[in-house]
């Protein structure tokens, strides 16, 4: 059957209605069929679009005015919101933020897993600005003047930012006191078409619990003029600083950190604690990024895997190990595995931190490590897994399902993969008692998820 061609075409202006909000945050709806994205537009809303891109099945475009506004539209508190791209979703109030994620998950468990299950309202924050640990800005040059900010959407043309709402606000002072001193001291920014200059970005990272900084100059090359300079000022505006490091990327990339640092003054990491666990965080760790949420997911975690400390529990996909040492606090044995042999470097240095001896990590693919495990006769009480947005791979959910735990508890920042997977798991008699969403990222799309998962007929 031939396709009927899109109804619209670029630089169209047409009116239409907002029926619902995509996976990141955008208005979608229907013209004369045909499926169109309008970000920050608000389900029920009625807009006036310019269309700017149009697919064989679907098209993007930009509300040029609404024309009926739903009531739960806001004005976005952040003066770069149309411009930044960042965060997706400041023009809802937050309790209308919070509903569209929890029909979004409820809908993914309805036309993804073909069930129904208890989706509990959102776990949101008190105060859902100023969350995020970790800042990382690019640093740029425009007429005579040092930029940092934010690349304009679709391009690599750095827009100044003074403040990030959702970033913790010493991380924005840092940033800004790292462009004025590149400004003061004159230091050659790095221009990318040129791959010449020095500074190309800060990192800044924020113990949640501790307060303690960490700084993170990347530069283009091993030279840093004025390093002393760079010590003693930062060193003196922020009494909070614990560690001044230099991370040295010379390559043409978008990655934004490179392999080397060097530690210009104070540690190599920064401590923060989730519960009564500590961390060890250094600039390439991966940590979460919403301290306060992270605490929120893992106490729901801890809870839907109802620990006495005497059972085995296995956290696959784990990262710098967080879920499993938080889970060890109460558990006989745990083992956790994860693919990037760096984390597992952090996970083991994490585990003797806390002086968690019963904790073992092994470096893999998940689905390649747990069948060894089975063979080798390792029979988990409580299985937690939290993978990628791609979802578990199937070799792994049947390993799952040979070791017949009592209680598996996912968490997922897809809840379309994680619906997928529920669909499959409850074939093999894996059932979802509940899915607890938890707002890790609130103004922007995304949300995290926690299902419970029993075995039905349980024996053991
Ligand atoms: N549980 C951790 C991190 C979860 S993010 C936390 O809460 O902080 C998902 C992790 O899965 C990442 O660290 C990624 O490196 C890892 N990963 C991706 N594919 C994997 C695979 N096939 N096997 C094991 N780990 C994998």
């Amino acid at each position: 059957m031939k396709k009927a061609k899109p109804p619209v075409k670029t630089g169209d202006v047409i009116e239409m209605e907002i029926t619902g909000l995509s996976h990141d945050g955008a208005g979608v709806g229907k013209y004369q069929g045909f499926t169109i994205f309008v970000p920050q537009t608000v389900p029920d809303e009625k807009v006036r679009v310019r269309v700017q891109v149009v697919k064989k099945t679907y098209g993007k475009g930009e509300a040029i005015q609404v024309l009926k506004s739903h009531p739960s539209r806001t004005e976005p508190p952040c003066p770069i919101y149309h411009e930044c791209g960042g965060c997706q979703i400041q023009h809802l109030q937050y309790p209308a933020q919070l509903e569209h994620k929890r029909q979004q998950v409820a809908d993914h468990f309805e036309r993804i897993g073909g069930m129904q299950v208890p989706v509990l309202p959102v776990l949101g924050m008190e105060n859902p600005w100023r969350y995020r640990n970790k800042a990382q800005v690019p640093l740029g040059w425009e007429d005579g003047k040092v930029k940092a900010g934010f690349y304009a959407a679709g391009s690599h043309r750095i827009v100044d930012m003074e403040a990030c709402l959702i970033q913790h606000e010493a991380n924005d002072q840092a940033v800004r006191k790292v462009k004025e001193l590149a400004r003061e001291l004159k230091i050659p920014i790095y221009d990318e078409t040129k791959h010449q200059g020095c500074l190309r970005h800060v990192m800044v990272r924020t113990g949640f619990h501790t307060g303690e900084l960490m700084i993170v100059l990347v530069t283009n090359g091993k030279k840093l003029p004025h390093r002393d300079k760079w010590v003693e000022a930062l060193r003196k505006e922020f009494p909070a600083l614990k560690s001044l490091i230099q991370n040295i990327n010379s390559k043409r990339t978008n990655v934004v950190l490179g392999p080397e640092n060097e530690v210009l003054w104070g540690r190599d990491v920064i401590y923060d604690r989730i519960g009564e666990v500590t961390f060890a965080i250094s600039p390439h760790s991966f940590f979460q990024v919403n301290p306060v949420q992270t605490q929120v997911l893992y106490d729901q975690v801890a809870r839907y895997a109802g620990l006495t400390g005497r059972e085995v529990v296995i956290d696959a996909y784990c990262g710098i190990g967080t879920i499993a040492l938080y889970l060890a606090q109460n558990a006989k044995r745990v083992y956790g595995v994860e693919i990037v042999p760096a984390a597992v470097r952090d996970a083991e240095r994490n585990a003797k931190i806390n002086g968690m001896d019963h904790v073992t990590f092994e470096t893999g693919a998940a689905e390649e490590v747990l069948p060894r495990w089975y063979e080798e006769g390792i029979r988990p009480d409580v299985v937690v897994v939290d993978p990628p947005r791609k979802g578990c791979d199937r070799v792994l959910l049947d390993t799952l399902v040979s070791m017949q735990p009592e209680r598996l508890v996912y968490v997922s920042c897809n809840s379309a993969t994680l619906a997928r997977d529920a669909k499959y798991l409850a074939e093999c008699g894996y059932r979802v008692q509940e899915v607890q969403p938890v707002d890790m990222f609130p103004q922007t799309g995304h949300i995290e998820n926690v299902a419970m998962f029993k075995l039905e007929n349980y024996l053991k």
